[in-house]
């Protein structure tokens, strides 16, 4: 899996690079944030990671987690009858001027290795629409993601 500072420009697809900041890319050897979140922004989290939407012909391969040692590297996350975190997703949250693109494995991040995602993103998350609904699609387009031209 690649590895991106927290809100540096997503490069992990061209298309995405202007319009884009990168949350919660971890990759093991590499410092982050540790500490506790509230509830409510993690089970929010959980909501849109449980069917995110993806851009059409986006395979950004299987993220394994290179923080566990063993059982957890493809484990999603299931907390209060949501569940979410499959290794295979990504997913997009729009912000104030950008997207945050974060693989769906950082609802494992947090819950498991204890990560703090940025401020901005917590709110962000806190304010996402509903998952491909339109308001969520308007805010993706207004913010100059591409949601076609793959
Ligand atoms: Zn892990």
């Amino acid at each position: 899996m690649a590895h991106f500072q927290d809100l540096a420009p997503c490069s992990y697809m061209r298309l995405w690079e202007q319009s884009s900041l990168a949350v919660g890319w971890l990759e093991k050897g590499n410092a982050y944030p540790r500490g506790a979140v509230d509830e409510k922004f993690f089970r929010a989290l959980l909501r849109l990671c449980a069917k995110p939407w993806q851009p059409p012909v986006v395979s950004a391969g299987v993220h394994l987690c290179s923080l566990c040692q063993f059982a957890g590297r493809l484990a999603g996350s299931s907390y209060g009858g949501a569940s979410g975190a499959i290794g295979t997703e990504n997913v997009f949250i729009p912000g104030e001027t950008k997207v945050f693109v974060a693989p769906a494995m950082i609802v494992h991040y947090i819950d498991a290795h204890e990560y703090v995602p940025p401020r901005e993103f917590q709110e962000a998350v806190l304010k996402c629409p509903e998952m491909r609904s339109m308001p969520y699609f308007k805010a993706l387009k207004d913010l100059g993601f591409p949601l076609s031209g793959y």
